[in-house]
């Protein structure tokens, strides 16, 4: 082949229009092309506090194992989290970030034939896997930035085999209340899988007092994700998780690969879902944060959206990359959200107070700079 471009065309079409995933600017990267350095950065909703002493701990000591596989089933930190959530084992798949386990689903579930509906602003990751095994996107529009579960339904048809939900939403914050969302899952024709995508779970206020996983024992086309990125502060081992039907579990156990987990993900995870302190203490971090930046865009006259999550999107009502651009030139990383159709928005995670404060002065000295 002379023209290297042919190789292209050999491509699945999906992946011929498919354009990656940009994450969020490594800190490492602006040192270099700025020379700065006391960078901070709020771009990926990772947790500020990092992980939890229990889980360095536990990497500690795993160390002295590397040499061998991992234990490709996780049977501890699948027995713990049978445990902490009153599930069977069978019901767990483990992923490498729960960004595998929606990869599994679409690789099990979809074929050029199929469509998958998920909404307006919704998490960046369901149009990749879905493009990436030939399937059609159905996006419903949104309602007030969240997620219409109404105009998701009626989009839903005899080739909708996927439908993807991110409670609370990323980017938007936005949060579905449980009786709507049942009413959704209930709706839905038993031929298409529902993923509720939970990232940010462990955020929202009032999680102990309705549990969609509860719900499992009557969907078995529910598949919740779950991940130890966020709240956990373990973004850097990958290590999410789905909670669904037994037969579910089977059907993505079957197609995942042998060791998706590395031995340090799984002896951190294991341990962190016993260090209930280290979540406390960073949901209450996030609560001040919040609170902190939300007042601040409010001084400054700036309108944001009410967010269940540890990230807050604000609105510029102008193009939002000039102002990304200045906050880089001040050390200062946040996320652009204009692959997510909000063009004037940007979204920031809530960081420590340290963070948050240098954050806001950048922001005021960028907006009211001359
Ligand atoms: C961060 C995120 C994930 C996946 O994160 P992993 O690190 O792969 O577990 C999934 N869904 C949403 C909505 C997210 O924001």
């Amino acid at each position: 082949m002379n023209n290297s471009d042919n190789i292209y065309n050999l491509a699945v079409s999906g992946v011929q229009k498919l354009v990656p995933y940009v994450p969020g600017k490594p800190i490492e990267e602006l040192e270099r092309e700025l020379g700065l350095s006391n960078i901070i950065k709020l771009a990926s909703n990772e947790n500020p506090l990092g992980p939890g002493k229990k889980a360095l701990a536990a990497i500690q000591e795993i160390l002295p194992d590397l040499a061998l596989y991992p234990d490709g089933n996780g049977f501890d930190l699948k027995s713990a989290l049978a445990k902490k959530y009153a599930v069977d084992i069978n019901q767990i798949t483990l992923g490498n970030g729960s960004n595998e386990i929606l990869e599994l689903v679409a690789r099990a579930f979809l074929t050029p034939e199929h469509e998958v509906v998920f909404s307006q602003h919704a998490f960046a990751v369901y149009p990749l896997v879905t493009l990436a095994v030939g399937a059609t996107a159905v996006v419903a529009p949104a309602l007030n930035y969240g997620h219409d579960l109404d105009a998701m339904l009626q989009r839903v048809t005899a080739k909708t085999r996927l439908v993807f939900i991110a409670n609370p939403n990323n980017p938007t914050g936005t949060l579905l209340s449980h009786s709507s969302l049942e009413e959704f899952i209930k709706a839905l024709p038993t031929t298409c899988v529902c993923v509720l995508d939970e990232a940010y779970c462990e955020y929202v206020a009032d999680q102990n007092t309705e549990n969609s996983i509860s719900w499992l024992k009557k969907y078995p086309n529910l598949l919740i994700t779950r991940t130890f990125s966020k709240a956990y502060g373990l973004a850097g081992l990958r290590v999410g998780y789905g909670l669904s039907s037994p037969q579910l579990a089977d059907i993505l156990n079957r197609v995942r690969q042998p060791f998706n987990n590395n031995m340090l993900a799984l002896a951190a995870a294991t341990a962190a879902l016993t260090d209930s302190e280290h979540i406390q203490d960073t949901i209450a971090v996030n609560a001040q944060g919040m609170q902190f930046i939300t007042e601040g865009f409010k001084k400054l006259g700036l309108e944001w959206l009410p967010s269940a999550g540890n990230f807050v999107l604000v609105d510029l009502k102008k193009p939002a990359l000039p102002v990304y651009d200045a906050l880089l030139r001040k050390g200062v990383i946040v996320r652009p959200v204009g692959v997510y159709d909000l063009p004037n928005h940007l979204r920031i995670t809530i960081g420590t107070m340290t963070e948050n404060e240098l954050f806001l002065q950048a922001l005021t000295d960028v907006i009211q700079a001359p």
